[in-house]
């Protein structure tokens, strides 16, 4: 099967990450029947360089006709001075708008080897954590009607049914792959527009009798996040929440190093990425743990490409690796010895079983 990835790089530490994610990759999928080409699009502050803005329309018409998206990172210091419209970041939001990705799925995973790195007490999360945040991201309060005056402002939080059943169908459909449990967060006690939110989860859920689905309301679902994290297996919620609780559930990983994420649509077409920025700070210094961007890659293998068997390859090596104590320098005990970009790289493909 061959299939055509768009991939775009980006800047800072983008390129880097890209490169030894492609590696795996290219490891992972010799000696099987799964082809991946790869073409190189422009995005964010390399493009502003090259063409004169953020999201060239070569990138949109290529990424359209790709299968997936594979991202880096956008963004750095040269251009932070530049207006509203020149930004880098611009470019992922017209690349969500144009590809139609309205679901944004973060799993925040703490891996049991690196439990040290977890703010909370060790006996919250012995087994390690594996939890599926998918935020609504074309919809909800950051898209409504929204005025202000001298003294007051106002957003306008609407859903509609198309908007909730469609994104409950990725939670369901990403709960059978996983343990079957959906999350769906809410405010329905005070809000008409989660109320509607409950009905069409609901309505969807009798799709999926396999899936035990259960509805908390956002203060309590941030609080249980720190209470009892490993209750949850996949949350879903709207584009607000969603933004805040993501963000809770990363911190509980406590790293940004480790964490992949992935955009969808109502087609296979995905866009996957790390969820760290392009950090200039280390940039260019080999101090980059590739590990976000490799198991983005995963997922995409998962979502859009229909290879688990080979995203399970990837995973598995990841685990591997980290046990065998491969450690970049965000991910390290002080005093440990620390790996470079490359060296993890080597790590993973040294433990994938052939
Ligand atoms: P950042 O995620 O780039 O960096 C935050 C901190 O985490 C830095 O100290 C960095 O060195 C570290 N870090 C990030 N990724 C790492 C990795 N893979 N390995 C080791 N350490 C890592 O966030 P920032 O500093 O706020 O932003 C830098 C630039 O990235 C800005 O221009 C910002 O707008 C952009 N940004 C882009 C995206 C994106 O492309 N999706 C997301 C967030 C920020």
């Amino acid at each position: 099967m061959k299939f055509n990835i768009a991939v775009i790089p980006g800047d800072g530490i983008g390129p880097e990450v890209i490169a030894e994610t492609i590696r795996v990759l290219d490891y992972a999928t010799k000696g099987t029947d799964v082809e991946l080409n790869y073409t190189s699009y422009l995005a964010g502050g390399c493009a502003i360089d090259e063409v004169g803005k953020p999201l060239p329309e070569e990138t949109v018409v290529g990424t359209k006709a790709s299968d997936a998206v594979l991202l880096g990172a956008v963004g750095g210091e040269k251009w932070d001075t530049l207006g509203s419209d020149m930004r880098p970041e611009n470019a992922l939001l017209g690349l969500r708008g144009a590809l139609g990705l309205f679901a944004n799925l973060r799993p925040a995973v703490l891996f049991p080897q690196l439990s040290e790195a977890c703010p909370l007490k060790p006996e919250l999360v012995k087994d390690g954590l594996d939890i599926l945040v998918l935020r609504e991201l074309t919809g909800g309060i950051y898209f409504g009607e929204k005025d202000r005056d001298e003294t007051s402002g106002y957003d306008t939080l609407k859903y509609s049914d198309y908007e909730i059943k469609r994104i409950a169908h990725v939670a369901f459909k990403a709960a059978m792959k996983r343990d079957k449990k959906v999350t769906s967060v809410d405010k329905a006690n005070v809000l008409e527009s989660s109320r509607v939110w409950r009905k069409y989860v609901e309505e969807v859920a009798l799709d999926y009798p396999e899936v035990t689905l259960n509805h908390m309301y956002v203060d309590n679902a941030a609080m249980q996040l720190v209470r009892y994290p490993e209750q949850f297996d996949v949350i879903v919620t709207g584009n607000m929440f969603g933004d805040i609780l993501s963000d809770e559930a990363a911190m509980i990983t406590g790293s940004i190093g480790m964490l992949p994420s992935a955009s969808l649509g109502d087609t296979t077409l995905g866009m996957y990425e790390p969820v760290h920025g392009s950090a200039p700070d280390i940039a260019g210094q080999e101090l980059a743990n590739p590990l976000a961007t490799i198991m983005s890659a995963a997922m995409m293998l998962k979502y859009s490409l229909g290879q688990d068997d080979l995203a399970n390859k990837i995973e598995k090596a990841v685990d591997k690796a980290l046990t065998d104590g491969a450690r970049t320098k965000d991910i390290a005990l002080p005093g440990e010895l620390t790996l470079t970009t490359t060296q993890m790289t080597d790590a993973v493909i040294a433990n994938m079983e052939k």
